[in-house]
């Protein structure tokens, strides 16, 4: 029985093209809830990654699929996808999580065909263009981008054979985002400061989101010189649209990045599996106990976040206190103990009291670690886990010893239609 609401004879024919197409769009903001809209509307499957709210200070830049005052403060991923659901084509779905971007791992996105970054901070650009590309080509998604600056829209389509995500970036804007931290102790995420406002309108933002769409539609159709090009809209006075080639960066960091060379499987979700039962499925796999799960490793906002915490000390009044959380998912007010945050203190000691950091998990962990999901170890959900087997080496100068393996769950990619929040 057809459910839709419409009728579909007023519209494209070539809507089929679409069905069947999973496609992610990570940003529900200005630029992604009108991209989300166009998709659906096009025959498309389009799910949604945002951890942000929507306000009312930002209503008048976003799809009117979006409600307003009523929907103000909901998740923007959550309320886009829902808010969608009349438009979607008969079997087509819309599926919205609520997650930062940083508890996602490669795996999360490599059953989309493509993923449309509609972020506005290079940070998040930089990590999806990591994430995307540590996927073995054959499951890699395309990646569109697109930007607006105050009436022009601009959008990239891009298949990671000539240039990566980062290529589009200068350097120097990457250079902002660093966060200075302690040489003594591990580098902990840093709360965001205030956004600088950036004008822009909603017409630039739904010309971006078209510009993006149609450059998938060229794809699908098989346009020939739709992959790889950079669309601009220009307003009045200059009014244009041109399209460019856009050229690989020298030297680029993003480019440089690689699929591992051995990708193995491990049953089940990050979200449930212990440490303790993928240490079995690997000692299983590798025929051996004797090797150890590096940390994850997060780069972000050119910080690397590669340790776990077990034990820190309050960073108000000095108490000694348990941590048990990845570095990267450390925010200054986890640093209090118990008494300190009841109280509203704020984390201000940077001295060098012993704690206990850990850079590799092994069959020797406590318990307590054993026990942990390796979700709440750091990895995130698609994550590509690292292991090493020593085979007697004592340091990296024995190189030749170590042998490096890589793992992800087989049900990873299964969740990003299932869970509704990811959070740290
Ligand atoms: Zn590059
Ligand atoms: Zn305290």
């Amino acid at each position: 029985m057809n459910s839709v609401l419409y009728n579909p004879d007023k519209l494209m024919t070539d809507r089929p093209l679409f069905h069947n197409r999973r496609v992610c769009v990570v940003g529900c903001g200005a630029v992604g809830s009108y991209l989300i809209e166009q998709l659906a509307k096009m025959g498309a499957s389009p799910d949604a990654v945002d951890f942000d709210v929507l306000t009312l200070e930002n209503a008048a830049k976003h799809s009117s699929l979006i409600r307003t005052p009523e929907d103000a403060g909901r998740n923007k991923a959550v309320c886009v996808s829902e808010r969608v659901k009349p438009f979607l084509d008969q079997g087509c779905t819309s599926h919205g999580i609520d997650s930062d971007l940083c508890l996602l791992g490669p795996e999360a996105f490599a059953d989309y065909d493509v993923v449309f970054a509609a972020l506005d901070n290079f940070a998040a650009k930089v990590l999806l263009n990591e994430l995307i590309r540590q996927l073995p080509p054959e499951r890699r998604p395309l990646l569109i981008m697109d930007g607006t600056y105050g009436e022009m829209a601009q959008s990239v389509m891009l298949d990671n054979t000539e240039f990566c995500l980062r290529c589009l970036m200068d350097e120097s804007w990457l250079k902002d985002s660093a966060v200075r931290t302690s040489c003594t102790s591990a580098p902990i995420r840093q709360n965001d400061g205030l956004a600088p406002i950036v004008r822009t309108s909603a017409r630039a933002s739904s010309l971006a989101a078209h510009l993006s769409t149609e450059q998938y539609r060229g794809y699908v159709t098989g346009a020939p010189g739709a992959m790889n090009r950079r669309l601009t809209y220009t307003a009045y006075p200059g009014l244009e649209l041109r399209v460019s080639h856009p050229l690989p960066k020298r030297n680029c960091p993003g480019c440089a990045i690689q699929p591992p060379a051995h990708l193995r499987w491990l049953r089940g979700s990050v979200l449930t599996v212990s440490l303790r039962e993928a240490m079995q499925q690997i000692s299983e796999q590798l025929g051996t106990t004797d090797f150890e799960l590096s940390v994850h490793r997060l780069h972000y906002k050119e910080v690397l976040h590669s340790c776990f915490i077990v034990t820190e000390y309050c960073r108000a009044c000095g108490k000694p206190i348990r941590v048990l959380k990845h570095a990267g998912r450390t925010f200054p007010h986890h640093l209090l103990c118990l008494e300190c945050n009841l109280h509203g203190k704020q984390p201000y000691l940077t001295s060098d009291l012993p704690r206990t950091l850990l850079y590799a998990f092994t069959p020797s962990c406590e318990d307590a670690i054993q026990d942990m999901t390796l979700f709440d170890l750091g990895y995130p959900l698609g994550a590509h886990i690292e292991v090493i087997e020593r085979q007697g080496a004592f340091d990296l100068l024995d190189r030749d010893k170590i042998k490096t393996t890589f793992f992800a769950l087989d049900e990873d990619h299964c969740q990003m239609r299932q869970i509704q929040k990811l959070s740290c």
